[in-house]
């Protein structure tokens, strides 16, 4: 059964189930922060939070923890939403952590009622200064043993507009000396007065991440909560928060008994490349790429610009899988994923990517001939089309050659080479200009050799791809490499703008496609026969279209 090839996480689940816990229920949930646009990071999260819920016949929500106002906002929130739908994943339901914002501040009332939290007016680097280190406790806060109803009324001033940002936090009152920093205690509240793309001006002071994160999940029934392994210091103070809710419910909680279960696995990092929110917005904001979307960005909506599949970046996650332990994965590992989905479904078509004119010397002036192509010999469902051949056509400079070695099995003269889909050609000589560049190449085609016919059969060691001058379609090519010169920039000391790959980006404006392929849309993928595969960009038309290279057919990155 499929059932074998559980991860680590899906067996815990499997046993949790086994032991009958939360009434054999399973509900995970992704917790995007609409903060920036999901990277392939985060694809990895989805694959495990929705297929986990999949496996295990059960529900996965999307919930939008959104607690911190300064760098939120609904843009984030749409790109988020189209960027799982591509991906292949279906929500049960959309939630806001913001829609609980009454419920934590409730919460957190109750916290201070019963003497376990309390408002502190020191700075925050005084605080820093207090916590301590992991072998030497910390130091309590001047304000830890004030009045119940000093820190209560203090809260309540807290949300007001008029109270100054980084005046005062709400802390929980838990363990200076616990060997886990995350215990000396925490803060639950700060203030900040940008409004939120949701409530608006409703609030001012706000739920840290560890005071929303366990406490959402808790209202919303999620019974495990997955989550990276940067986690995993966070998970005790997770679970104590839930202790508390739970204490706070009192019968109610017993009614329903059910706690949800924090599991931590191993981030996706990747060669070549920078995951962070931070420095991606910093790409993008400083015009170091060309958006979000910028073929080149780790993005979902990058790779998708590209030509990326969602079933080869699914694929490539699977094949990964989930561990305990942080590691970098090549680049290449996922460009070969994608090379795999590419060739089950890309239409092959034709592209002339560094032209130069071919002259057919014996064939009629003014004669044009259909050739029939097959779309994808991996998929004969998919039919062919026809492109057109002449007298005149254009085909790649470096396919020719005058002075050749041995091994050179493409153009040069005296030398015979199979036209794709058309003719036998042999060469026989070519013009150069005063400064002695190429400008046209020579060849005679054997009438008998059509592809089909018996002359066609003949040993001939290359074979070129072409197009009919007065039958294709101006075009611009964009090809891309690695952003980044090193392979884990993240490691490095330099700044990471230093960084960058500055050959990441070749745009050529003077090629040539089949009409055919001109009229392919973004969304559609291509193969650029003997080139690589392409998509059509979202600046492309019909009138002048522009493609993305996404992976070229073999693995060229020198390392
Ligand atoms: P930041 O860069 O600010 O730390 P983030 O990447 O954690 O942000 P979130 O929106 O908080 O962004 O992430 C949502 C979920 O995706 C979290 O559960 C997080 O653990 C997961 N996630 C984020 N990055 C990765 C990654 N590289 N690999 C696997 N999961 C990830
Ligand atoms: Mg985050
Ligand atoms: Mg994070």
């Amino acid at each position: 059964e499929e059932k074998k090839n559980l991860s680590f996480v899906e067996q815990i689940i499997e046993q949790d189930l086994a032991e009958g816990k939360n009434g054999g229920r399973i509900q995970t949930r992704f917790p995007p922060e609409p903060n920036g646009y999901l990277h392939i990071g985060h694809a990895k999260a989805i694959c495990m939070d929705f297929g986990a819920a999949e496996k295990f016949n059960g529900t996965c929500n999307l919930r939008f923890d959104d607690t911190n106002p300064s760098k939120e906002k609904d843009e984030y929130v749409e790109n988020i939403l189209s960027d799982i739908s591509w991906l292949g994943f279906k929500w049960e339901n959309i939630y806001y952590a913001s829609e609980y914002f009454q419920k934590l501040w409730d919460f957190a009332v109750w916290m201070i009622k019963n003497g376990h939290a309390y408002i502190d007016e020191q700075t925050s680097e005084q605080i820093a200064e207090q916590k301590g280190t992991p072998t030497k406790a910390g130091t309590a806060s001047p304000y830890r043993d004030r009045p119940m109803e000093e820190s209560l009324s203090l809260f309540e001033k807290m949300n007001l507009p008029e109270t100054p940002e980084g005046s005062m936090v709400l802390r929980a009152k838990l363990d200076m000396a616990n060997p886990n920093m995350h215990f000396r205690d925490p803060i639950m509240y700060r203030i900040i007065h940008t409004p939120h793309h949701r409530t608006g001006t409703q609030w001012n002071a706000y739920p840290m991440y560890d005071f929303a994160h366990g406490q959402s999940d808790y209202f919303e029934g999620v019974t495990h909560s997955i989550c990276t392994l940067e986690f995993v210091p966070h998970r005790p103070l997770y679970d104590k928060f839930i202790d508390f809710l739970k204490e706070m419910n009192g019968e109610e909680d017993k009614k329903n008994d059910f706690r949800p279960r924090q599991i931590e696995f191993n981030r996706l990092n990747l060669t070549n490349t920078v995951m962070s929110k931070r420095k991606l917005h910093t790409l993008v904001d400083e015009g170091l790429v060309a958006g979000w979307d910028d073929p080149r960005m780790p993005t979902l909506c990058g790779m998708r610009r590209r030509g990326y599949s969602p079933e080869s970046i699914r694929m490539f996650i699977d094949s990964i899988g989930y561990t305990k332990f942080d590691a970098l994965n090549d680049m290449a590992l996922l460009e070969a994923a994608v090379r795999d989905d590419l060739n089950k479904r890309a239409c092959r078509v034709t592209a002339v990517v560094n032209p130069v004119k071919l002259v057919i010397t014996n064939y009629p002036e003014g004669q044009t001939e259909e050739m029939e192509t097959v779309n994808n010999p991996e998929n004969p469902a998919d039919g062919n089309h026809n492109i057109t051949f002449s007298k005149y056509l254009w085909m790649e400079r470096e396919d020719f050659m005058e002075d050749a070695p041995k091994k050179f099995f493409r153009m040069t003269p005296g030398q015979e080479v199979r036209l794709k889909s058309a003719y036998i050609v042999k060469c026989t000589g070519c013009t150069k200009d005063a400064e002695g560049n190429i400008v046209e190449i020579q060849a005679e085609y054997d009438p008998q050799s059509k592809s089909g016919m018996e002359g066609a059969n003949r040993k001939v060691k290359g074979t070129l791809h072409w197009l009919s001058a007065d039958h294709c379609t101006k075009a611009e090519v964009r090809v891309y490499d690695r952003l980044f010169d090193v392979e884990n920039p993240s490691a490095d000391e330099r700044d990471f703008r230093e960084l960058l790959n500055k050959e990441s980006k070749k745009v050529f404006t003077n090629c040539f496609v089949e009409n055919y392929a001109a009229n392919k849309k973004p969304g559609e993928y291509l193969q650029f026969q003997r080139i690589g595969y392409f998509m059509a960009d979202n600046d492309s038309s019909v009138q002048h279209p522009v493609f993305n290279k996404t992976v070229g057919l073999k693995d060229t990155w020198a390392k």
